[in-house]
């Protein structure tokens, strides 16, 4: 069953600017869109969406570990996608923790 129709921008505030926020799921912080790193849920795996391409509900997350973990801590992912039991991060993890982080060389 595919539950469509349902904005996942809980903020409830209006957008009329032409850069959209999210909020981070890890921080709770919202950001420009593309300061943030889209992930989904592809079959129980959470995979990276930096292009925003893949279908489905996404989540978006600040690209650094500690916003990661916080997500992780808190189970934000399952409740962006609206899933229960578990889903498989280590895909995720691995590209987060791949990345530059600023301010630590
Ligand atoms: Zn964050």
């Amino acid at each position: 069953m595919t539950i469509r129709g349902v904005d996942l921008d809980v903020s409830g505030r209006t957008r009329g600017r032409s850069c959209p926020e999210r909020t981070c799921v890890g921080c709770r912080k919202r950001a420009a869109k593309h300061d943030l790193l889209r992930v989904t849920a592809v079959e129980g795996v959470c995979v990276p969406d930096p292009r925003g391409t893949l279908p489905g509900r996404g989540a978006h997350l600040h690209p650094e570990p500690g916003c990661l973990d916080l997500a992780l801590r808190r189970r934000a992912f399952l409740r962006a996608f609206r899933l229960q039991g578990t889903l498989d991060t280590a895909a995720l993890e691995r590209y987060v923790g791949a990345l530059p982080v600023a301010g630590h060389p």
